[in-house]
């Protein structure tokens, strides 16, 4: 039996995704290692979100030609983002033997039948309707503790930075019920908490094809292929799912797990889906709400579809619904053009937003944008490098201050495993997804730990463990 390896880089799609390739191989014959060194096949899955990204995927491509000048039946095949935006390169520059796009997945018995035979294989059509349907994924790299499952493929936004709507085509909403048995398939397993996934979960919408119960013909799977006879979940005879309906429902259906989505798109962040995290106790409460900048000028030129005044308002919005509720973001700065005024504006949203975590860092032009193609990558990297610095200096002092005002609250953590710095002692994440270190004392991960925070640093709670319920959520207005 064939074995694969599979190394994945970028974002939780890319897990997610990894482990769709692995059930589709797995079915086929394939046996999946963990040890490169004893692979037959090696596939790497990858991201085209950054420059960097890329950059450390090539170096790993050099290490895979060595593996392959010591035994060239090894076959080395590139999936993902990369697929998708480099292409045929890869296979005339790089040595790669096979190339598959993130639409592609279904095919690779094929693709892999057919590099043996001619030595290379590429299939990077891109699809407006693959959502992997009924194919319950093989759990990869996982602690058994938090598990993905996706929601959406690919996204119709175009940012003018972003490639991900050409690396991973138009969006499509995956079939409300095959989320649910895959929610099903994580709570049976044991699985403490599980994260929707997507590149904008909350434009979720699904609609049965005859408007009726469609998807009650078609059953999925589990991993070893017998059919899943588990009940039918979920309302069939309507005809429309959006993500506040859907969020519930998987809330309802595995009411012993912890909930999580990201990301969610600014412009598509509606009260429903706040009144819906109020009124189940097991979604977390986070969101994460990427704002990038807080000019209107520049937000406009990224094509984000929002203002600033827009972004505020959902802010708002949030803290009134759900009080309790951490809000991280991701913020750049050096888009083209991107003036002084304009990056004061983004400071000065930080300090009026208070974010507990933010993803920072400074513009990098991608091939094949409309950024790239358009608006002339202007802002000099000094100057680039010392507005990041600005905006890393201002969220550590924000980052700190939410942590202190933490110090004597208890929280339900979820325990996922032994701290880096001390055997006795267990890391999770409270519900607003701030880490928490604690004593393990009899907990193991994946137990729920009720935690009074005692002491942090800018990045991290630290706590100790208390009998009781956790930190009360304040009464909603949702
Ligand atoms: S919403 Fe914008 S940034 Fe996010 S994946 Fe889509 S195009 Fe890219």
């Amino acid at each position: 039996m064939s074995k694969v390896y599979i190394e994945t880089y970028g974002c939780q799609m890319n897990v997610a995704d990894s482990e769709t390739v692995a059930s589709i191989l797995k079915k086929s014959g394939y046996e999946i290692t963990e040890d490169m060194h004893a692979a037959d096949i090696v596939l790497v899955n990858t991201c085209s979100v950054r420059e960097n990204a890329e950059t450390r995927v090539y170096g790993r491509l050099a290490v895979f030609r060595q593996l392959r000048k010591a035994n060239p039946d090894v076959v080395v095949g590139v999936l993902g983002c990369m697929a998708e935006r480099v292409k045929e390169e890869l296979i005339t520059k790089q040595g790669v033997n096979l190339v598959a796009g993130p639409d592609s997945y279904r095919t690779l018995p094929e693709l892999l039948a057919k590099s043996s035979v001619s030595g290379n294989a590429i299939d990077i059509e891109l699809s407006t309707e693959e959502t992997y349907a009924g194919i319950c994924p093989t759990r990869l790299e996982s602690n058994g503790i938090s598990g993905f499952v996706s929601i959406t493929r690919g996204c119709n936004n175009f940012c003018t930075y972003c490639i991900v709507p050409y690396t991973r085509g138009r969006e499509r909403s995956r079939d409300a019920k095959d989320i649910i048995t895959e929610a099903l398939d994580l709570q049976e397993r044991g699985y403490k908490e599980l994260t929707l996934l997507g590149q904008n979960v909350n434009s979720y919408a699904f609609k049965t094809e005859d408007g009726r119960q469609k998807t009650l013909d078609r059953r999925q799977e589990t991993e070893d292929g017998t059919p899943n006879r588990r009940r039918e979940t979920g309302d069939t005879r309507q005809e429309t799912w959006d993500f506040p309906r859907l969020l519930e429902q998987v809330a309802k259906e595995v009411p012993s797990m912890r909930i999580r989505f990201t990301t969610s798109h600014p412009k598509d962040m509606s009260d429903e889906t706040l009144r819906v995290i109020a009124r189940n106790a097991n979604i977390c409460r986070h969101i994460h709400l990427p704002v990038q900048s807080g000019s209107n000028r520049i937000l406009k030129l990224m094509n984000r579809k929002y203002d600033r005044e827009w972004y505020l308002n959902r802010i708002r919005a949030i803290r009134e619904i759900l009080p309790d509720c951490g809000i991280t973001t991701d913020v750049f700065c050096g888009f083209p053009s991107e003036t002084d005024e304009d990056h004061q504006d983004s400071l000065a949203l930080m300090k009026e937003v208070r974010f507990d975590f933010a993803f920072m860092y400074k513009y990098s032009e991608r091939p094949g944008t409309y950024a790239a193609d358009h608006l002339p990558d202007d802002i000099a990297e000094e100057v680039k490098g010392a507005r990041l610095q600005e905006i890393i200096k201002l969220q550590g002092e924000i980052g700190l201050a939410s942590n202190r005002s933490d110090i004597g609250k208890t929280f339900d953590v979820l325990a996922e495993g032994s701290s880096k710095k001390s055997k006795v002692q267990l890391y999770g994440r409270n519900p607003q997804n701030k880490v928490i270190v604690f004593p393990m004392e009899d907990k193991r991960p994946g137990d729920i730990v009720s935690v009074k925070v005692t002491d942090c640093t800018g990045a991290t709670l630290k706590g100790l463990q208390v009998s009781g319920v956790g930190y009360q959520v304040p009464a909603s207005r949702g």
